[in-house]
Formats: structure tokens, C-alpha cells, sequence
């Protein structure tokens, strides 16, 4: 119920605009989210590199309403990625990207001409794109531009979520030779007619699609934080005889960062998804919506 009210308060654009103004500490917020601006999290960004953690940055920004919202957010990648490039963080920091802030619910080929955009800019500073999985109704526009995206650029990693019944299927198309795939359980009230509902089903669908993805031919990204998830992925690596080049872990920057650590310590590749941007409030509602653990962490307890 109250995972529901948040996920719900989480899409309130008012809400979200009342948060921004309200005196939150922004200490508080910097527990999950890497900065207000670019440049504050390209210091975040840093101090994780200098751990030895690999990053993908998120830019958050309000829905995407009109062209010229799509084309800030075009611009405000490209910029990002010039500044990751010019502070030596590239290749270890990549970008995710959601389609539906570069318009892809106004014109879907406006939402290509933008990620393609970005795709070319993340190609000069030497590094890629992966595309945020969103609500359900987003899924075939998002694999189809992806299919084009990776024309030209064949590093663009696409994110799968486990709560989708469909979601098996899809990770049997993309297991693919130099395919990156991230997979996750899923973070949107998802109707029953499409989405696993219950903890056990999702969880077992995860795994059957980390068996697809770590038996096939491209890139898995094991993007949870259930330890007993982290454990079967870490087996499946060895069985399927991967080596640590040939998957990565990764996890939401602010949760279980011990855990970060283990992994990297370990040898494995550790990316943390760092979201950054005066929008944060949706964001880090729907962190608390998914764990008490992360309340207790943001009220300091
Ligand atoms: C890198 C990354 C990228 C993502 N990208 C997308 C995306 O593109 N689209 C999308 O829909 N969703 C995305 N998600 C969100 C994802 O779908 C889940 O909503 C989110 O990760 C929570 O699921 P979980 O696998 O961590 O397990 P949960 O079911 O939330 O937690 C399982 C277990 O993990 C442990 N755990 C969880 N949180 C904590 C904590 N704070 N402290 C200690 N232990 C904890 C607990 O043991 C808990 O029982 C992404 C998640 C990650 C990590």
C-alpha cells in the first residue's frame, strides 16, 4: 500500500515541484542522488572511480512535454559527456538515458534523432549509452530504436526488467555477440496482464533470464541488490566460464555500498547508477517506495 502511494506521489509533477522547493536537506538527498548539476556529480563520479567503481550517469529531468524539453535534454547529455571526456573519466563512466525525455512519447523519431545524438557524442568521448527500461507501454518503441541505434552504434546497452512476462523473449533476441543488456527486476506499478505481481515470480524470472543472458553470446549487467541474486549470478559466471571482462554488477549509487565494495574487491566490474539533477524527487521516492532500509538511510537511521 504505501510502496503504491509513494510510487503514485512519485509521478506528481505538483508534488514534485512543491519538493524542490521545500527546505529538504540536500544532504539527506546526496545519499542517492550525485549532485544537483552535471558538475557536482562529475565529483561524485570521481571519488567512486577513484574506488574503483565504474558509473553510469542519469541525468534527471521533469517529463518530457515539448520538442524543446527534448532537445535541453539532448543538450544537456552531450555537454555531460564533453565534461566526462575532458575529466579523464571516460571509459569507466558511461551514460543511461531515458527515450521518453528525448520525446519518444511525442514523436518516436524525434526520441531516435536525439538518442542517436547522443549515442554519436558518447562515441567521441569514448564511451556508450544504455537506455533505461520505463513502463510497459514504452517497451517495442524502446527495442526498436535500440535495433537502429545499434547500427551505428553497436555498444548501446539496453536494460531488461524481470517483472515483465515478456521479458524471457526479449533477453533470447538479445543475447547476441557485443550485446549489453542490463538486467533488473523493474521499478513501475505494472498491471497483472504484463507484470509478474509477486516477489517469488519476479524473482524467478530473474532468473531465468540471468540463465539466457549469462549462457548467450553478449554482455550481461546483473543490476540488482538482493543478495541471493548476486550469489546466483555469481555462480552462473563461473559455470557459463566468464571472465570478470565478461559481465558487470551494478547497483543504485547510496544502496548497499559495503556490497559495492565486496564485489569490486573481488575483482568483478561494479558500475553504481548515478542520477544527478535538480529533478530528484521522483527519483528518490521511488528508492524509499522499494526498501524501508532506504528511509532508515535517508533520515539517518
Ligand atoms: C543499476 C540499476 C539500474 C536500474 N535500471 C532500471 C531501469 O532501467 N528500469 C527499471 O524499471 N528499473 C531499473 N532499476 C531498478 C530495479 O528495477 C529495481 O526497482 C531496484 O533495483 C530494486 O530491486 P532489487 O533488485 O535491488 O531488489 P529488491 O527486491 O528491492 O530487494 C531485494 C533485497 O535486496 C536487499 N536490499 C535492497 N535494498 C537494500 C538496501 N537499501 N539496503 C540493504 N539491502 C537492500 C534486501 O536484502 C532485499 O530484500 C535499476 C536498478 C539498478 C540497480
Amino acid at each position: 500500500m504505501l510502496r503504491h502511494l509513494l510510487l503514485a506521489a512519485a509521478g506528481s509533477d505538483r508534488l514534485g515541484r512543491l519538493a524542490g522547493s521545500a527546505p529538504v536537506s540536500k544532504g539527506a538527498v546526496r545519499k542517492f542522488v550525485g549532485g544537483f548539476d552535471g558538475d557536482e556529480a562529475l565529483l561524485t563520479g570521481r571519488a567512486l572511480a577513484d574506488d574503483g567503481l565504474a558509473i553510469t550517469f542519469d541525468h534527471l529531468s521533469a517529463e518530457t512535454r515539448s520538442a524543446e524539453q527534448a532537445v535541453a535534454v539532448r543538450d544537456e547529455y552531450r555537454a555531460l559527456l564533453a565534461k566526462l571526456k575532458g575529466a579523464g573519466l571516460t571509459p569507466a563512466a558511461e551514460v543511461s538515458v531515458k527515450l521518453s525525455l528525448l520525446g519518444q512519447r511525442l514523436d518516436e523519431k524525434l526520441a531516435y534523432e536525439h538518442a542517436q545524438a547522443v549515442c554519436a557524442a558518447a562515441a567521441a568521448a569514448g564511451t556508450t549509452v544504455t537506455l533505461d527500461a520505463e513502463d510497459h507501454t514504452l517497451t517495442d518503441s524502446t527495442l526498436e530504436i535500440l535495433t537502429e541505434l545499434r547500427r551505428d552504434h553497436p555498444g548501446t546497452g539496453a536494460a531488461l526488467q524481470a517483472y515483465l512476462r515478456r521479458t524471457e523473449g526479449d533477453c533470447r533476441e538479445l543475447a547476441a555477440a557485443g550485446s549489453r543488456v542490463r538486467l533488473c527486476k523493474g521499478a513501475y506499478a505494472e498491471p497483472e496482464s504484463v507484470a509478474f505481481q509477486s516477489a517469488l515470480d519476479i524473482d524467478k524470472s530473474f532468473v531465468r533470464c540471468l540463465n539466457i543472458l549469462m549462457s548467450g553470446e553478449g554482455y550481461p549487467m546483473v543490476a540488482t541488490h538482493d543478495p541471493r541474486l548476486i550469489a546466483i549470478a555469481e555462480d552462473r559466471a563461473r559455470w557459463f566460464d566468464r571472465s570478470a571482462d565478461e559481465y558487470e554488477f551494478q547497483m543504485l549509487h547510496g544502496v548497499r555500498v559495503e556490497e559495492q565494495a565486496r564485489l569490486a574487491a573481488g575483482g568483478n566490474v561494479v558500475r553504481v547508477y548515478l542520477p544527478y539533477g535538480e529533478q530528484w524527487y521522483g527519483y528518490l521516492l521511488r528508492r524509499l517506495a522499494e526498501s524501508p532500509r532506504n528511509v532508515r538511510a535517508l533520515v539517518g537511521r
